[in-house]
């Protein structure tokens, strides 16, 4: 996208607006504050600036602009935030930018034919006296004809005959292999899934791209078998039944999320249709993306087993650190979904559903299936354990009844429990209080933010940084110093949040927010000021090498041995005493 198009788009939406949209915020002074959505914010720590067109936190170093904010909120990749903005703003952007999408689809339209044929042709095979096997077995598993229509099941037939039958269509043998339908070896082609009934996986936008297939035959070794991963098909990447389960879940405001297709098909037998299956219970970034894209309310149901409910506790957490609602089936039975149709009923499996808890209560049941409270010492972990996660709940009052139910589950006070917590939070931060040089450093750092935010506000100053400086000692400083000098020589000014929309980095992000939205540093060029940090910046770095040379060179100073070496030591030492003098002259010269 063409950094002119990016700029007009980054004027016309303003920031309050579009942070609005995800967000309340309240006028606070010259600028709007919010609760951060980037940390476990309680207080309003964001703020953002109208003035400025930027955001920024003062307790995690959040910031940007208006496409930073959208980028990181949704967890899309830059190019989709400017869109977003755009369309958030009423701003219409010209087909041409749309276009990488719809070049794609075109490339890959061959493959989603052959499969979209695949998937009609198998499915009209299982209605055939040919698939009345199949049939049978669907039928003995309780899906019926409007399972089966609705999941869009089908049947291969055993050999080659999907394979023919797709060429035969016009479909050629290369489109079918890059599908995953077809092997070929020497004795010719063999259909992926023959002798199987297909369940057909779909991409969000609704279209088959690939398999899971269940076997019929007694003696085949794997039950179950998926299509590999293909050019249309990136395992992890898709949510079963998410197409079909969108408007459900829109309607619902809550996704339910299980571990395989059968689990969905369960649900969906009695009534319950906002749910999408990950698939195995290994879930992805991707995944929750998908997911977040939808709803932000999640409730995990994954199996009963051991298996299941540990994976339950670690999607649980990853939905909880993308900041969404997370709710867990309370499922004890030991059955799967689909069994608990089977042995027990319908009526029994709505119940289950209606059993959720939230992440701590499912913590706090899932800890005390694995620790013995009879024994001491794991009595303390357990009440460890759940202090710890209850710390980090918002709602003091459930933090007071989560106490006192751990109170009564271990016998110990809720006073004796806070002191556990009390504990691990005063030794943590003795360990972020130890630094001590840390002062000093801050002092340069604060020099060069000084440089850098003239630097951003005029081009005077990069002259002069140039001239009498032209470099930082940190790498981070040093890359933002080149990255402000390129962007001079072909902007005229230096607009804080459209320059921002070219930064990449992460951090640099945050260090341009922070220098532009603190209030001790100068926000035009001021020649004084710039050049008494340049003096700061030189300085400390000759103490620095002081440093260094103290550590490398200790003995021989010490004993004075290497006359070589102490007058390279000496000729430092004087190098900064004249600067600090000229500091000196220069900041009292003024009085
Ligand atoms: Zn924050």
């Amino acid at each position: 996208m063409h950094e002119s198009l990016i700029q007009e788009i980054r004027s016309k939406a303003d920031i309050v607006q579009i942070i609005q949209n995800y967000l309340p915020l309240i006028k606070k002074g010259k600028n709007f504050v919010g609760v951060c959505p980037f940390h476990d914010d309680h207080d309003p720590s964001m703020s953002v600036s109208q003035d400025k067109q930027i955001f920024k936190c003062f307790v995690c170093g959040a910031g940007g602009n208006v496409f930073n904010f959208v980028k990181d909120f949704e967890q899309i990749p830059f190019p989709q935030a400017i869109l977003k903005v755009a369309q958030l703003a009423n701003i219409v952007v010209e087909e041409q930018y749309l276009e990488r999408q719809t070049v794609s689809d075109a490339k890959h339209k061959q493959l989603f034919d052959v499969l979209a044929e695949y998937v009609r042709y198998t499915h009209y095979i299982l209605n055939t006296t040919d698939g009345q096997v199949a049939r049978d077995y669907l039928m003995k598993r309780g899906l019926d004809e409007s399972v089966i229509d609705k999941f869009e099941l089908g049947y291969n037939l055993d050999q080659d005959q999907a394979t023919r039958f797709l060429m035969a269509k016009g479909h050629s043998l290369e489109h079918c292999v890059k599908a995953n339908l077809t092997r070929t070896n020497e004795y010719g082609n063999k259909d992926v899934f023959a002798k199987r009934i297909v369940y057909p996986i779909h991409s969000p936008d609704g279209k088959p791209i690939a398999f899971t297939a269940r076997t019929l035959d007694p003696n085949e070794s794997s039950k179950y078998i998926n299509s590999t991963e293909t050019e249309l098909y990136v395992k992890g990447q898709v949510l079963y039944n998410y197409h079909r389960a969108l408007r459900s879940i829109k309607l619902k405001k809550e996704m339910i999320v299980v571990e395989g297709f059968m689990d969905v098909i369960a649900l969906d037998r009695v009534g319950i249709e906002n749910v999408v299956a990950t698939l195995g219970t290994a879930c992805t970034k991707e995944q929750i993306r998908l997911m977040q894209s939808a709803t932000h309310n999640v409730t995990v149901c994954y199996d009963s087993d051991e298996a299941g409910q540990s994976a339950s506790l670690r999607l649980a957490r990853l939905l909880l650190a993308a900041r969404m609602n997370v709710q867990i089936v309370r499922n004890t039975s030991g059955l799967d979904l689909d069994e608990i149709i089977e042995k027990q009923s319908k009526a029994n499996l709505q119940a289950l559903m209606e059993q959720k808890l939230s992440y701590l209560d499912f913590f706090f049941e899932y800890s005390l299936r694995r620790l013995d409270l009879a024994n001491f010492n794991q009595r303390k972990e357990f009440a460890k354990l759940i202090m710890h996660e209850s710390n980090q709940l918002k709602d003091r009052f459930d933090q007071a009844l989560m106490i006192d139910r751990l109170a009564q589950a271990t016998q110990f006070t809720p006073d004796q429990l806070r002191l556990l917590v009390q504990a691990q939070t005063t030794s943590t931060n003795r360990l972020a209080q130890r630094p001590l040089i840390k002062n000093k450093l801050e002092l340069t750092t604060w020099a060069e933010k000084e440089i850098l935010g003239q630097m951003l506000f005029s081009q005077q100053a990069v002259l002069d940084f140039r001239q009498e400086l032209g470099f930082f000692a940190d790498a981070s400083y040093q890359k933002l110093a080149l990255t402000i000098i390129n962007y001079y020589r072909s902007h005229e000014e230096c607009v804080i949040a459209d320059f921002i929309s070219t930064l990449e980095d992460a951090s640099m992000i945050e260090l341009v927010t922070q220098i532009v939205d603190s209030e001790i540093y100068f926000r035009a060029y001021s020649s004084e000021a710039l050049h008494d940090a340049i003096l700061r910046v030189k300085i400390n770095n000759l103490d620095r090498q002081l440093e260094l040379f103290k550590q490398k060179y200790s003995d021989e100073l010490a004993f004075q041995t290497n006359m070589e070496r102490i007058q390279e030591y000496q000729s430092l030492l004087k190098q900064k005493r004249e600067l600090v003098q000229l500091r000196g002259v220069d900041r009292h010269g003024k009085h």
